[in-house]
């Protein structure tokens, strides 16, 4: 299969609310505030945007958003939409579950793995959403997700790590190319183990970054989120991904963001990076 007959979709994983302070890290909310609206309770409105992308017999999606095994509890509190909203995204594009061939996550956090699991009707166990995929991720982010230490606990909720257990996994060590012009590369920081999808098609080049950037918002080299376990690492991370993206006029896919999901990249001298106008 040649690299140029990937066609990638963005498809939504689901909307929700995140508190803005915790998004934007030590960053002052008199400056992040200025570039999106903050409700009375000081929450952002987020998406969690994944992809589609067909080709050479494949239906990969890259990141699965939040799912739907949410409790009311918690629905409510992060203003979560109802059902599995990335399977309610994919009907709309004709793909059943059981056409997806591949799941690649970013990284094993909630809002990105937790709708690769389903809780069926009527019952209290969940099973996995995908059910042929193989489910690609580093191998180093899987470790940590499951190696339970306490710094990193409620991190990496087991309810989404348990219904996967017996799926097909295929690990990356470092970067590779999953398939012709479908290349992963560690993108450390906000979580160690946390990768970016580089998929190259016949019109352009388009980097999934993860958490690595989750909002136009974040360009900024300084702009980072408090939830980064390593604040070093993202901005080391953004300078490489985002210079290669400048350099090389890629599109970006900002998986929260809740206006503006694609955009091209300019350097900036002030501030690292910013929209390419
Ligand atoms: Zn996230």
């Amino acid at each position: 299969m040649t690299a140029c007959e990937w066609q990638v979709q963005l498809v939504s994983g689901g909307r929700f609310l995140t508190d803005g302070g915790a998004m934007f890290g030590v960053v002052p909310k008199s400056l992040w505030s200025r570039t999106i609206d903050v409700d009375d309770q000081n929450r952002i409105q987020q998406d969690t945007c994944c992809l589609l992308v067909r080709g050479g017999g494949r239906v990969i999606l890259v990141d699965t958003g939040y799912g739907g095994k949410l409790s009311e509890k918690q629905r409510a509190w992060m203003g979560a939409e109802t059902g599995a909203p990335l399977l309610r995204s994919l009907a709309r594009h004709g793909v059943a579950p059981t056409d997806v061939t591949d799941v690649v996550f970013s990284h094993l956090h909630y809002d990105h793995c937790g709708g690769a699991s389903i809780l069926p009707d009527e019952s209290d166990v969940a099973s996995p959403a995908f059910p042929n995929a193989t489910h690609h991720v580093q191998a180093l982010e899987w470790e940590i997700a499951h190696d339970d230490s306490p710094e990193l606990k409620g991190a990496y909720p087991r309810e989404n790590l348990t219904p996967l257990a017996d799926v097909r996994w295929q690990f990356a060590d470092g970067e590779s190319d999953l398939w012709p012009g479908f290349r992963v590369v560690p993108s450390p920081g906000h979580t160690m183990g946390h990768q970016s999808i580089v998929i190259s098609t016949e019109r352009e080049t388009i980097a999934y970054l993860g958490d690595l950037v989750p909002t136009s918002r974040h360009f900024p080299t300084l702009w980072c989120m408090a939830y980064d376990v390593h604040l070093l690492a993202t901005r080391r991370s953004k300078l490489q991904l985002l210079g290669q993206a400048a350099d090389h006029g890629w599109t970006v896919v900002l998986n929260h963001d809740p206006d503006r999901p694609t955009a091209r990249v300019q350097r900036d001298q002030r501030k690292g990076f910013r929209i390419a106008e």
